[in-house]
């Protein structure tokens, strides 16, 4: 499923994010920096530890922040990665922080020239932020930056389960409604 925004399309794929061939994909990092479970995970292992290297000389990275390493061995040629809010009800200005994730992501793509930027789910998995709520923000976010920035032409979502797949196919088709 695809929904183009000006000159710029938003996708969603299902998969696993580590095989894109983007300018960058995004990491659900944590503040540390220094790796973890999930996507995380999963990029160190496929990037190999150059990735864990620039993160540590970075140092870390605060909520609804991002930054920038290369892409080691990934196909990608950048990991942007970015720091979701742990979910504790949703009273604790965790919508805006995951906003915050997005859009600063975007930037820093903007500001690093790139045109191409898959993100993951971010918050969903160990932060527990609920899927259905969380891709109604992230699919809001990116196309109201696609809307003011015309720089990046490809935002694929890569979502890992077909469950999430459905979920942000929902909320898509919501959004682009009317
Ligand atoms: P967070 O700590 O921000 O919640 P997680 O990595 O625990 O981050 O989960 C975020 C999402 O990433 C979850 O939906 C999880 O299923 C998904 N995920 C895990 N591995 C991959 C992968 N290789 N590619 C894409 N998404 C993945």
């Amino acid at each position: 499923m695809r929904v183009t925004i000006n000159q710029s399309t938003v996708e969603l794929v299902q998969g696993d994010i580590t095989t894109q061939d983007t300018d960058a994909i995004v990491n659900a990092a944590n503040a540390s920096l220094r790796g973890g479970g999930g996507v995380d995970g999963a990029i160190h292992r496929a990037g190999g530890p150059q990735i864990l290297e620039e993160c540590k000389t970075i140092g870390g990275c605060k909520t609804g922040d991002a930054v920038i390493t290369t892409g080691g061995e990934l196909p990608a040629r950048h990991v942007i990665h970015t720091v979701g809010p742990v979910y504790r009800g949703g009273r604790e200005g965790e919508a805006e922080l995951l906003a915050s994730a997005y859009r600063r992501s975007l930037e820093v793509a903007s500001e690093n020239g790139l045109s191409s930027v898959a993100f993951a789910s971010i918050s969903t998995g160990a932060y527990g932020y609920p899927v259905a709520e969380a891709s109604r923000i992230a699919l809001r976010t990116v196309m109201e930056y696609l809307r003011a920035h015309t720089d990046i032409s490809l935002v694929p979502f890569v979502l890992f389960s077909a469950a999430d797949f459905e979920v942000y196919k929902e909320a898509l088709a919501e959004l682009t409604a009317g």
